[in-house]
């Protein structure tokens, strides 16, 4: 089972954000002599969560340094305006091409109730607040931040979206991958605790090429660790590199093979589910069939949507 807060060593905390299910949306805590930064934020509802936990380890919000959710997505970045309104000496670190979004949300939301409707959207994001210009850092590609003496650096890492950033943290050897490194659900995990990792293909920036190339940049830095936002630490990244790897050609073939059917996104949907269900085959994942079906229903669904948006761009 996932706990709620949980410290993984070097200053840095994984917060649940308590968005969906348990085990569903990390954000990291990160404190150093005294400052402090949050990676990722959840939504505006999962803000008094945050809250909460800073307060329970002993923080005063005026710690706070930065707020940096890797990308606009908002399960990353939704709630970034409500914290950032709670922590009063905090600026946001955000990628150049996500600072607008964040400034004025009016189009992010307005693009998400769009394809949720008024309702859902209120009732899974609540709202989006604004954030004042004056305290948006647009962080290019190599941009440093420090809390204290302690030095971390963002990169540009498109593929997944172009909007994303990722954070390396040379203390820990780590990094903040946002969706990045993949998702990989602890529930999933095989028999021997052998983790079962996807690239979430969203819409609208699938980019399988690009992708590739920043897993193999980020490799090039020699982590140990990644942090991932669905959900939690994943130590000796090699292995599960290449499995992304692999797997970010095999959803681009898979989309390829779908272009002649009447219902592309169906058709990929059907070959996702029979894809993601042999690799948990292949680990012995003690899950039964059905329970994770239906626990990947909404990732493969977003996938194939995002996989026949990419191939309708090929056209
Ligand atoms: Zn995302």
């Amino acid at each position: 089972m996932t706990k709620p807060t949980e410290h993984l060593g070097y200053g840095i905390y994984l917060i649940d954000t308590g968005m969906g299910r348990p085990g569903l949306a990390a954000c990291y805590l990160i404190v150093h002599q005294g400052e402090a930064a949050i990676i990722e934020t959840g939504t505006l509802k999962c803000v008094p969560q945050i809250m909460n936990a800073i307060g329970e380890l002993g923080l005063s919000p005026e710690q706070l340094r930065y707020v940096i959710p890797t990308h606009v997505h908002l399960d990353h970045a939704g709630g970034a305006g409500g914290l950032m309104a709670e922590l009063p000496n905090a600026q946001l670190i955000i990628h150049p091409r996500g600072a607008r979004h964040m400034i004025e949300p009016a189009k992010l939301k307005a693009g998400t109730v769009a394809v949720y409707g008024e309702e859902m959207f209120a009732a899974v994001y609540g709202d989006l607040l604004a954030i004042d210009e004056a305290r948006v850092i647009v962080a290019e590609d190599g941009h440093e931040f420090y809390l204290a003496e302690r030095k971390f650096q963002c990169f540009d890492t498109p593929g997944h979206a172009r909007h994303h950033l990722v954070v390396h943290d040379p203390l820990s050897q780590g990094i903040f991958s946002g969706d990045t490194f993949g998702v990989s659900y602890p529930e999933l995990n095989g028999a021997g605790g052998e983790r079962f990792i996807f690239p979430p293909s969203t819409p609208v920036h699938f980019d399988p090429d690009a992708w590739v190339t920043t897993i193999e940049r980020l490799l090039t830095l020699e982590p140990k660790r990644f942090y991932l936002t669905h959900y939690g630490m994943v130590e000796n990244p090699a292995p599960l590199a290449s499995s992304l790897i692999e797997q970010i050609n095999c959803y681009a073939n898979i989309a390829r093979n779908a272009a002649n059917e009447p219902d592309p996104s169906a058709a990929i949907n059907k070959a996702l589910e029979h894809d993601t269900q042999a690799r948990l085959n292949a680990i012995n994942c003690p899950m039964p069939f059905e329970q994770r079906r239906e626990l990947l229903t909404l990732d493969n669904q977003i996938n194939a949507q995002g996989l026949a948006f990419w191939l309708s761009t090929l056209r």
